[in-house]
């Protein structure tokens, strides 16, 4: 018995072996040693089964490929040809090659974040998205946060904290991932006030909420549900103006955040930022990564006097945004600024291709692979953004012997490979495969199909 366990090398021998220097200089002292414990448990597990030892150049093998295996970066990109534009699985918005240039260019050097380079002192890192978000938004001042979860939670622990909030039924929403308004409004120290029913609330139910005491009337969008049928709400603007009319500030977390008029791309009208201002809205808080197409960020737009009162709170600083962050969102504002937002930001340039292009794109994919079918299919918006809000699309459809087993082939491809599965077919969105990515998932699909 012991003499099987002798043909096991020791540690020291394999640490010193030359053949893995190169793998000690690229991973380290500490996880050489450690992968070479971990293989040489195992083999000795193995040989304990009775099952033959590896030999040593085996052992190597295995040694640089665990070594390969645990130091690939586990965040990485996909392709991503589900169809779902806003994923957010998947990271939400892919950002704008000016975008990605502005997180590079501030990344890799010293920055201006919280410097006037004018005055030579101190300065506000709000300074790089806030007067951008002034100018396109029509508001009087604006803020950045991490999220729109946080900006939800800084305004109201800022505005209404221990203060009764007037809030519809129909919209205590959970968005997902755990955000829940109801929730959020506890935590951050606010009085639920529940009014109306979930399908009708009135005018009346909000009048009667502030003669109650009600201190705040927060709207929030109904981002991920649509209640149908017998239902009904007061106009926005009759809502704000009976706010101001008792001197109570109106809230509205606008989830998506559209600064564009989406019915030009082909969707349902959603109600802007500019819009919700102009009804009169006191503070506006939208998500940067949704419809805008920006970095993951918490917009927030509004009067001059509630915004300084949310900038003070001690809330602010904890979940500032980040310079990257800040450095990617200026760059998509200033696309908006500019007129350019729909060819430059990608969420938008996916929403503006036609269906034709969308076919010719799927049959150009068929022709290239020789397999396959193009059908009609729909992308959605998804990322808790319009309801079922769908446009036309042509997917190519593969039909391979079986669904599951080759959609986890594709998804072990790099970069991974996510479709979408419909009538027993694998379907590939055009819509949402980036054009830099369109040679590898062909290569990719190539080699998948070869396989079957
Ligand atoms: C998406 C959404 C949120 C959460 O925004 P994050 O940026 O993901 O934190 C909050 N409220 C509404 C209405 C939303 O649609």
């Amino acid at each position: 018995m012991m003499s099987i366990y002798r043909q096991i090398p020791s540690v020291d021998k394999i640490l010193s072996d030359q053949n893995l220097s190169p793998f000690l200089e690229e991973h380290g002292h500490a996880l050489l040693v450690e992968a070479v414990r971990d293989v040489l448990r195992e083999v000795r597990k193995t040989i304990e089964m009775g099952i033959d030892s590896p030999n040593y150049d085996q052992i190597l093998d295995k040694i640089k490929n665990k070594l390969i295996q645990e130091t690939i970066p586990s965040l990485k990109p996909v392709i991503n040809a589900s169809g779902v534009m806003l994923h957010t699985n998947l990271g939400r918005a892919p950002l704008s090659n000016d975008a990605i240039a502005a997180i590079h260019s501030v990344a890799s050097a010293y920055s201006n974040l919280e410097y006037d380079l004018e005055k030579g002192a101190r300065g506000k890192r709000d300074v790089h998205a806030a007067d951008l978000l002034c100018q396109l938004t029509g508001a009087e001042a604006a803020l950045v946060v991490n999220n729109n979860a946080g900006a939800v939670m800084l305004i109201l622990a800022a505005l209404a904290n221990r203060k009764k909030v007037a809030i519809s039924r129909s919209q205590l929403v959970e968005i997902g991932g755990g955000f829940r308004i109801p929730e959020v409004m506890r935590l951050s120290g606010a009085k639920l006030h529940e009014i109306g029913t979930t399908n009708r609330t009135h005018l009346e139910d909000y009048h009667s909420a502030i003669e109650e005491g009600a201190s705040l009337v927060l709207l929030a969008h109904q981002s991920n549900f649509r209640i149908l049928g017998f239902t009904s709400a007061p106009d926005l603007a009759e809502i704000t103006q009976l706010a101001r009319e008792n001197e109570i500030p109106t809230v509205f977390d606008l989830g998506s955040g559209a600064l564009l008029a989406m019915e030009d791309f082909g969707l349902e009208h959603e109600l802007t930022v500019q819009e919700a201002l102009l009804a009169g809205v006191d503070v506006v808080s939208f998500s940067g990564d949704k419809l805008l197409g920006g970095p993951q960020a918490g917009l927030i737009v509004g009067k001059a006097e509630l915004i300084a009162k949310i900038r003070k709170h001690p809330f602010y600083r904890a979940l500032r945004a980040d310079k990257l962050c800040l450095a990617a969102l200026n760059a998509t504002l200033l696309a908006y600024l500019k007129g350019k937002a729909r060819q430059q930001i990608p969420i938008l340039a996916m929403l503006s291709k036609t269906s034709q292009e969308l076919k010719a794109k799927a049959e150009t994919w068929q022709k290239q692979l020789g397999a396959g079918s193009v059908v009609p299919s729909l992308s959605t918006i998804g990322g808790g953004s319009l309801p079922e809000q769908e446009v036309a699309t042509w997917c190519l459809a593969l039909k391979p012997k079986s669904l599951s087993r080759f959609s986890r082939r594709l998804r072990q491809c790099d970069p991974a490979i996510i479709a979408k599965t419909e009538n027993n077919q694998l379907l590939f969105d055009p819509r949402t495969v980036l054009p830099e990515q369109e040679g590898v998932l062909l290569e990719h699909l190539n080699q998948a199909l070869s396989e079957e």
